[in-house]
């Protein structure tokens, strides 16, 4: 499982600063969270303004 961040996501940064292994980096329209080297710490997703990074299960 990772952490993913959906198209709710307003482009602040906020995540990528907050994320203690920068595993989240700018994609096209939004931040983008490497799945290999997401911890689930959560933290992304207690810093996001839109609660845009959501826990995936697959
Ligand atoms: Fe980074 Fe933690 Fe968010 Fe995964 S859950 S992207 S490790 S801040
Ligand atoms: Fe997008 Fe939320 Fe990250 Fe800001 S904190 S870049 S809105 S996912």
């Amino acid at each position: 499982m990772a952490y993913v961040i959906s198209d709710e996501c307003i482009n602040c940064g906020a995540c990528a600063g907050a994320c203690p292994v920068s595993c989240i980096k700018p994609g096209e329209n939004k931040m983008v969270i490497d799945k290999d080297s997401c911890i689930e710490c959560g933290t992304c997703a207690g810093v996001c303004p839109v609660g845009a990074p959501k826990l995936e299960n697959n």
